[in-house]
């Protein structure tokens, strides 16, 4: 088994400079990531949103105001736990 069976684009968080190259779905372990989704930092939490070449970018304030209620929800509460935990240090 490959160490990082879920490759994707590596990226720097434009918060904390984290790269990352992999993600996991907070609700669906299957799910695959497609350009527009949205994700979090894993070591700061800060809102990102995958570009077409599957990169990460900040979300802006269009992209959160895009959010529905419960997936605003769903982020914040894994961005507070993030933040709380501290996974990555
Ligand atoms: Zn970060």
């Amino acid at each position: 088994m490959s160490a990082n069976p879920h490759p994707l684009p590596l990226s720097a968080c434009p918060t904390c400079s984290y790269e990352m190259d992999a993600a996991s779905s907070a609700t669906d372990p299957s799910y695959r990531p497609r350009p527009e989704d949205y994700s979090l930092c894993g070591k700061c939490g800060e809102v990102l949103v995958y570009a077409a070449d599957l990169t990460l970018r900040a979300a802006d304030l269009k992209d959160m105001l895009a959010l529905d209620d419960e997936q605003g929800r769903l982020l914040t509460h894994l961005q507070r736990t993030i933040r709380r935990e501290r996974f990555i240090k």
